[in-house]
């Protein structure tokens, strides 16, 4: 049993079943046993690997982006560049040297790096030393100083913590972590029913997936385009309309797990529902484009161009570089799976490739 399995029993055992977002939240964030405490998790060599970790393209492209957003949001300022949930920095660090190419942007780009684990925080430092743009580390985005800005996240959304609603008569019951007969833990079903607004159509057992934290990401974001132009891009895997079901998903080492089984060893995510995504920014005062499918994006950006440039000027890498950008862009896999979307402040423009 890990220490954080021996912690949650024992609180379980003293005060009654945890809610899955609190389950979830202490499983990737307890101070000294979450998942991200971990260095290791994320690559070939850890638990799940990443787009910007499977080819560089990924994060060369998104940078090229985020320098054309750039510069449509202030002729003058500076912009401030904002990776929120880096994991190991890479894409920042392939998305700065995209930009190096871009005459006259890099010296007005500010970089910030939006991460709450001081383990991935030290990676991110170590990948991104002598990088250009003044990198500085926050905790969470309100620290990040006013401006102009452009915003990026890959598979951050999935690792927010999610609130699971079960269907009882028509009622919303809060899902729950509770102790099992045998002393294992198990899911349970709240017996009061939750504030969530009924559904009459909704059959027993059903399954709502609602994420508190994307709300909160998405005003602070609103807020940031309130006083100056701010885009944002989310990357992850999820759906683009809203559906029922449990997505909760467990991965050590490249391999499905079992949710409730060696908290803080194992990485616990959950489908992203894009529309509720957009749905949140558009109550914010935002817009929003897309979503559109991971494949669709990046060959608007220019993945084959870029593959084929990288192969001809690296021969003897020309076959892993064409496998990362299939990979990228693979219909059967993540260039349908993962889906883009975009916000902006009003008064800006369809964002490129959207
Ligand atoms: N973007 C990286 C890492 C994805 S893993 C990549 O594509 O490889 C998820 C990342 O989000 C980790 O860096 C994790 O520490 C971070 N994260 C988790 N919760 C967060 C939150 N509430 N705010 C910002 N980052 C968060």
């Amino acid at each position: 049993m890990s220490p954080l399995d021996h912690i949650i029993r024992t609180e379980i055992a003293q005060t009654g079943p945890l809610s899955v977002l609190d389950y979830m939240t202490l499983c990737l964030s307890h101070p000294e046993h979450g998942y991200y405490r971990r260095q290791e998790a994320i690559g070939r060599a850890g638990d799940f690997i990443t787009a910007p970790e499977i080819s560089q393209i990924f994060g060369e492209l998104i940078g090229l982006w985020a320098g054309t957003v750039a510069t449509l949001l202030a002729e003058d300022l500076p912009i401030r560049l904002i990776e929120i949930g880096p994991g190991r920095g890479t894409l920042m660090s392939d998305a700065l040297r995209a930009l190096r190419v871009v005459p006259g942007l890099i010296d007005r780009l500010r970089v910030h790096l939006v991460e709450p684990s001081p383990a991935l925080t030290a990676i991110q430092e170590r990948t991104l030393a002598g990088a250009p743009g003044l990198p500085q580390w926050h905790p969470d985005l309100a620290g990040v100083p006013a401006g102009p800005s452009v915003v990026v996240a890959n598979e951050v959304l999935d690792a927010l913590p999610l609130r699971q609603l079960v269907a009882r008569s028509g009622c919303w019951h809060e899902r729950l972590v509770v102790l099992g007969r045998d002393g294992d833990l198990a899911f349970g079903i709240s017996d009061v029913p939750s504030a969530a607004p009924p559904v009459a159509d909704a059959p027993d057992d059903s399954i709502l997936e609602l994420r508190p934290g994307v709300d909160d990401l998405v005003a602070a974001i609103a807020a940031r385009g309130r006083a100056y132009p701010c885009a944002a891009l989310f990357v992850d895997y999820g759906h683009t309309a809203t559906r029922r079901g449990d997505t909760l998903q467990a991965v050590r080492r490249h391999r499905t797990a079992d949710p409730l089984r060696d908290a803080g060893d194992t990485d616990l995510s959950a489908q992203v529902d894009f529309e509720a995504l957009a749905r949140s920014a558009i109550s914010h005062g935002l817009e929003a484009d897309g979503p559109v499918p991971q494949a669709v994006f990046m060959g608007a950006l220019g993945v084959v161009e870029r593959a084929q440039r990288l192969m001809l000027s690296a021969p003897t890498r020309a076959a892993d570089i064409e496998a990362g950008a299939l990979r990228l862009i693979d219909p059967a896999g993540m260039g349908s799976r993962f889906k883009v979307l975009g916000l902006r402040s009003k008064g800006l423009g369809r964002l490129p490739g959207l």
